[in-house]
């Protein structure tokens, strides 16, 4: 691992069930990922990017193969330590955004702070908050803000703790495309100025558009990988795959 990388998967597999109804989700995906990288992961439905994505965030065990984050090698840890690992190295944004009804935004945002005992770094509180733009609307509860305001609350409640890596499934997928874009904008900002390392699964490929990098999985296996990715380069890229398989 070079001092860049922040994660890295190593011949990543996962076998998802038992015996007659063992399905391979991952087949040896190796991937590493540098600190303020922004990377997208696409594919056909069923090729494996939440398993990639919940390995890789240590809300799944891999099967074989090796995740390290940071400095840990995430198999070898138990379920305490990986817990503790997941609470303050990872950052979650979810399509479903997942606030807590009855917290207002603010107490959303601390949360991850609040759960392991830590004290909101005030400039920094200030620097998410401000690139949010919810500063006005922090007593607010979720049920009173729009689904756009909602997701801007649950990126600055991933953003919070500086994690080493902010993973975010579908994070557009409930969103029309303005706050869409917002959303988007707030991601890539916080990789090119605040060197955070994004991962992001998406099925837009002007969602991907937004990244630094583009992987592509089909049947558990990295089968692409793009740079500088555009929008249109994307959608050719996705149409390459078996067309019934695109969702
Ligand atoms: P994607 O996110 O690309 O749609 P997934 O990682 O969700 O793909 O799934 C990859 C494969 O693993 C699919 O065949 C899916 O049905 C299977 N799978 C995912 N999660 C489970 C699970 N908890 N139990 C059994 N099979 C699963
Ligand atoms: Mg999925």
């Amino acid at each position: 691992m070079n001092e860049r990388t922040v994660a890295e998967v190593e011949q990543l597999g996962k076998v998802h069930g038992e015996g007659g109804a063992a399905v391979v989700a991952l087949a040896g995906v190796t991937a590493a990922f540098g600190r303020g990288e922004f990377t997208a992961v696409m594919g056909p439905s069923g090729s494996g990017k939440s398993t990639f994505m919940h390995c890789l965030a240590g809300l799944d065990r891999p099967t074989t193969g090796r995740v390290r984050l940071g400095g840990a090698d995430l198999g070898s840890l138990d379920d305490e330590k990986l817990t503790r690992v997941r609470r303050e190295q990872i950052g979650f944004v979810f399509q479903s955004f997942n606030l807590l009804p009855t917290l207002s935004a603010w107490e959303n945002i601390l949360l991850p702070l609040s759960l392991s005992g830590r004290k909101p770094e005030p400039d920094w509180t200030d620097r998410v908050i401000a690139a949010t733009g919810l500063a006005a609307r922090l007593g607010h509860r979720p049920a009173q803000l729009s689904g756009g305001q909602q997701q801007r609350v649950a990126c600055a409640r991933a953003l919070i703790t500086r994690p080493a890596l902010a993973v975010a499934d579908e994070p557009t997928g409930n969103l029309d495309s303005r706050s869409g874009a917002q959303i988007l904008g707030l991601l890539r900002r916080s990789a090119r100025e605040w060197g955070q390392t994004v991962l992001m699964v998406t099925h837009d490929p002007i969602a991907a558009g937004y990244a630094d990098r583009v992987l592509f999985l089909a049947d558990g296996r990295l089968v692409d990988e793009m740079p500088q990715p555009t929008a249109g380069r994307v959608l050719d890229r996705m149409r390459r795959f078996e067309p019934q398989e695109v969702r």
